[in-house]
């Protein structure tokens, strides 16, 4: 049980409530409404008094594989930041660079409030990512990264085939592991890294094994030219007629989309996911957000990988969404309360979990985050609880954090890792791959 805080809840009504969190077996069970004077301690509760419950907060596009690029890849528009810097550092990936990267980026998403990702992968040992997110405890929702189109970078592109028969043992293996936490996806990176049929027999395999979808979409011009010039149409109208899009696609970026490409995402019910940090420093522009909104799209959010943010901060991406939609629409587009539901709500229907996770109900998964709002940013302590989460909570402010009941965050400490371990072998990962990247 957590006791003391003050509950926000997410639910059908977006209650605020003074209430304890029973848990059991993984899921919450009751919100106890707190008579004023029942603070009787158990062993098993966790004193939450002071704080602000949340609930986990979902990141729907993250690749924990660039964890270990963070800063190696400044300053950069993404064509050039991927065939001079990414692909290379991919192609140089080892089991064992994979694993720390993962490791290092699951901490900084755990310590920062992220209780689950949607997250692509690189092309190779993305065994050893779910080996590291079964360890540390992390809700993920993980795919290689597939690319079989002809000129794909060295050591990344694959026969068609062979791309398709890892992915799907890869689902095989991981899909529903560690007790439901870790999920598949199948990942095409991007549709002009991947052949029509590639795009096709995904569709199927996520339809057949109940797996997600997750790519990069409509990032910048350039893509949108290039998949013009092969395909004749628009990106989103692309991907749809290969089968990527509906409930189970999630697209990250979708910057350049035209309002038929957003009826489109709307009628298929397609997830969005929105990258403020990203799209902002790669300079690839900003996401017409509201306008999806507006015509009924499915949006979450997400940091992306820490080489194109740097941080894998929720909070930040939070706030930048709300931010960077007011110049261009005015102060009272993306206000504080729509932008904390893409990032609970939102992720969980991207990860197609919305059964599961992204608010504090009955029968969910106890996916919690506590914060402590008490310094001085977060002053007054009337103010809307919404402006406070989104435009002045920082992931500093994380205590707690529990997945599926487990406690993985006490008091601002890691529990399931050793943190100075972590720094240590992803320090001396992040090396090797330096100097192996070509
Ligand atoms: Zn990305």
């Amino acid at each position: 049980m957590l006791t003391g805080a003050r509950v926000v809840t997410l639910d059908p009504t977006r209650r605020v409530l003074d209430a304890d969190v029973v848990v059991s077996d993984g899921r919450i069970t009751e919100l106890r409404k707190r008579p004023a004077r029942s603070r009787g301690r158990r062993g098993s509760e966790l004193d939450c008094a002071g704080l602000v419950l949340i609930p986990g907060l979902v990141q729907a596009h993250i690749h924990l594989c660039q964890t270990l690029f963070r800063g190696y890849a400044d300053d950069l528009a993404l064509e050039d930041w991927l065939t001079r810097r990414i692909w290379p550092l991919e192609a140089a990936h080892t089991e064992d660079t994979v694993y720390w990267s993962a490791l290092l980026g699951a901490a900084e998403l755990l310590l920062g409030g992220t209780t689950a990702i949607l997250d692509m992968e690189t092309v190779h040992h993305t065994d050893a990512a779910f080996h590291a997110l079964q360890e540390i405890g992390l809700r993920a929702t993980a795919g290689k990264c597939l690319m079989d189109a002809p000129g794909s970078p060295p050591g990344l592109g694959e026969a068609t085939d062979r791309a398709l028969r890892e992915a799907t043992d890869l689902c095989a293996k991981w899909h529903g592991a560690a007790g439901g936490r870790l999920r598949y996806c199948f990942a095409p990176r991007f549709a002009p890294s991947c052949t029509g049929p590639l795009l096709r027999a995904v569709s199927d395999a996520a339809e057949r094994t109940g797996a997600m979808i997750h790519t990069h979409a409509a990032e910048t011009p350039v893509e949108l030219e290039r998949v013009k010039r092969a395909t004749g149409r628009d990106e989103i109208s692309y991907l749809d007629s290969v089968g990527i899009a509906g409930p189970r696609a999630a697209l990250a970026h979708c910057v350049w989309v035209d309002a038929d490409g957003v009826r489109q995402l709307a009628h298929a019910g397609t997830n969005v996911a929105h990258c403020p940090s990203s799209n902002l420093k790669l300079g690839s522009g900003v996401a017409p957000i509201p306008e999806m909104l507006a015509a009924g799209c499915h949006v979450a959010i997400g940091a992306d990988g820490a080489a194109c943010n740097n941080r894998l901060d929720a909070f930040e991406e939070m706030r930048l969404a709300a931010l960077i939609q007011k110049p261009r629409l005015g102060p009272d587009a993306m206000p504080a309360g729509t932008v904390l539901e893409l990032a609970t709500l939102g992720g969980a229907r991207a990860l197609g979990l919305e059964a599961e996770i992204g608010s504090i109900e009955v029968g969910k998964r106890a996916d919690l985050v506590a914060l402590d709002l008490s310094g001085p940013h977060g002053q007054p302590a009337d103010a809307d609880i919404p402006s406070r989460l989104v435009y002045a909570a920082r992931a500093a402010d994380v205590r707690h954090v529990l997945v599926d009941g487990r406690p993985v965050v006490r008091a601002g400490r890691l529990l399931t890792a050793d943190l100075g371990e972590i720094r240590d072998k992803a320090n001396a990962a992040a090396r090797r791959l330096r100097r192996s990247a070509v």
